[in-house]
Protein backbone atom coordinates (compact mmCIF):
# COMPACT_ATOMS: atom_id res chain seq x y z
CA UNK A 1 0.00 0.00 0.00
CA UNK A 2 1.49 3.32 -0.94
CA UNK A 3 1.86 6.17 1.56
CA UNK A 4 -1.03 8.13 -0.26
CA UNK A 5 -3.75 5.36 -0.19
CA UNK A 6 -2.99 4.62 3.43
CA UNK A 7 -3.23 8.44 4.00
CA UNK A 8 -6.60 8.03 2.58
CA UNK A 9 -7.46 5.52 5.66
CA UNK A 10 -6.34 7.57 8.21
CA UNK A 11 -8.47 9.23 10.63
CA UNK A 12 -8.54 13.61 10.40
CA UNK A 13 -8.95 13.75 14.05
CA UNK A 14 -6.08 11.68 15.17
CA UNK A 15 -3.94 10.35 12.34
CA UNK A 16 -5.27 6.41 13.86
CA UNK A 17 -6.08 3.93 11.19
CA UNK A 18 -9.58 4.11 9.77
CA UNK A 19 -11.01 0.22 9.93
CA UNK A 20 -14.60 -1.81 9.71
CA UNK A 21 -14.90 -3.32 13.01
CA UNK A 22 -12.96 -6.60 12.31
CA UNK A 23 -9.82 -8.68 13.46
CA UNK A 24 -7.61 -8.46 11.19
CA UNK A 25 -4.47 -11.18 10.91
CA UNK A 26 -2.16 -11.02 13.50
CA UNK A 27 -4.25 -9.20 15.80
CA UNK A 28 -6.11 -10.60 18.58
CA UNK A 29 -9.79 -10.20 20.03
CA UNK A 30 -10.25 -8.36 23.31
CA UNK A 31 -12.65 -6.80 25.13
CA UNK A 32 -12.30 -2.99 24.32
CA UNK A 33 -13.17 -3.61 20.65
CA UNK A 34 -14.67 -6.82 20.48
CA UNK A 35 -16.49 -7.41 23.65
CA UNK A 36 -14.69 -10.93 24.21
CA UNK A 37 -15.50 -11.36 28.27
CA UNK A 38 -18.70 -10.05 27.96
CA UNK A 39 -19.55 -12.43 25.29
CA UNK A 40 -17.75 -15.41 27.22
CA UNK A 41 -19.33 -14.60 30.03
CA UNK A 42 -22.25 -14.62 28.47
CA UNK A 43 -22.14 -17.87 26.70
CA UNK A 44 -21.77 -19.81 30.05
CA UNK A 45 -25.15 -18.78 30.80
CA UNK A 46 -26.54 -18.98 27.50
CA UNK A 47 -29.38 -21.83 26.99
CA UNK A 48 -29.66 -22.17 23.30
CA UNK A 49 -27.15 -20.55 21.09
CA UNK A 50 -28.01 -20.47 17.77
CA UNK A 51 -24.97 -19.99 15.41
CA UNK A 52 -26.37 -19.49 11.93
CA UNK A 53 -24.39 -19.42 8.54
CA UNK A 54 -21.02 -18.53 10.07
CA UNK A 55 -17.50 -20.73 8.72
CA UNK A 56 -16.53 -20.89 12.36
CA UNK A 57 -13.13 -20.27 10.71
CA UNK A 58 -11.94 -17.70 13.02
CA UNK A 59 -11.41 -18.00 17.31
CA UNK A 60 -14.34 -16.36 18.57
CA UNK A 61 -17.16 -18.47 17.62
CA UNK A 62 -16.13 -21.15 18.82
CA UNK A 63 -14.94 -20.07 21.83
CA UNK A 64 -18.15 -19.19 22.46
CA UNK A 65 -19.89 -22.43 21.10
CA UNK A 66 -17.32 -24.24 23.67
CA UNK A 67 -18.64 -22.30 26.72
CA UNK A 68 -22.03 -22.95 25.77
CA UNK A 69 -21.79 -26.08 25.46
CA UNK A 70 -19.32 -26.55 28.78
CA UNK A 71 -21.62 -24.98 31.28
CA UNK A 72 -24.80 -26.75 29.65
CA UNK A 73 -26.28 -25.03 27.71
CA UNK A 74 -27.61 -26.07 23.89
CA UNK A 75 -25.85 -25.46 19.91
CA UNK A 76 -27.94 -25.29 16.92
CA UNK A 77 -25.51 -24.59 13.79
CA UNK A 78 -27.56 -23.38 11.05
CA UNK A 79 -25.83 -23.57 7.57
CA UNK A 80 -26.31 -24.77 4.07
CA UNK A 81 -22.49 -26.03 4.45
CA UNK A 82 -20.37 -28.25 6.52
CA UNK A 83 -17.98 -25.72 8.58
CA UNK A 84 -15.97 -25.49 11.71
CA UNK A 85 -18.83 -25.62 14.22
CA UNK A 86 -20.53 -28.63 12.73
CA UNK A 87 -17.24 -30.25 13.39
CA UNK A 88 -16.82 -28.95 16.70
CA UNK A 89 -20.44 -29.35 17.86
CA UNK A 90 -21.16 -33.25 15.61
CA UNK A 91 -20.14 -35.60 18.51
CA UNK A 92 -22.08 -33.54 21.65
CA UNK A 93 -25.28 -34.02 23.00
CA UNK A 94 -26.54 -30.84 23.45
CA UNK A 95 -26.22 -30.34 19.51
CA UNK A 96 -28.27 -30.11 16.36
CA UNK A 97 -27.02 -29.36 12.92
CA UNK A 98 -29.48 -28.25 10.70
CA UNK A 99 -28.67 -27.97 6.95
CA UNK A 100 -30.92 -25.36 5.99
CA UNK A 101 -30.83 -22.05 4.79
CA UNK A 102 -30.76 -18.71 7.44
CA UNK A 103 -34.27 -17.46 5.45
CA UNK A 104 -35.87 -21.24 5.97
CA UNK A 105 -34.45 -22.07 9.61
CA UNK A 106 -35.54 -18.11 11.09
CA UNK A 107 -38.68 -18.62 8.96
CA UNK A 108 -39.56 -21.95 10.79
CA UNK A 109 -38.23 -20.63 14.22
CA UNK A 110 -40.65 -17.37 13.89
CA UNK A 111 -43.44 -19.85 13.11
CA UNK A 112 -42.81 -21.98 16.09
CA UNK A 113 -42.33 -19.00 18.65
CA UNK A 114 -45.64 -17.20 16.98
CA UNK A 115 -46.98 -20.85 17.92
CA UNK A 116 -45.61 -20.88 21.26
CA UNK A 117 -46.95 -17.19 22.29
CA UNK A 118 -50.85 -18.42 21.32
CA UNK A 119 -50.54 -21.38 23.66
ZN1 LIG B 1 -9.47 9.32 15.24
Amino acid sequence: MTKEELATLSCPNCGGLLRPNILWFDEHYNERLYKLDTVLRIAKNTGILFVIGTSGATTLPSYIVENVLQYGGYVIDVNIDENEISKMIRPKKRAVICRETSDQFLGELNNILEELQTK
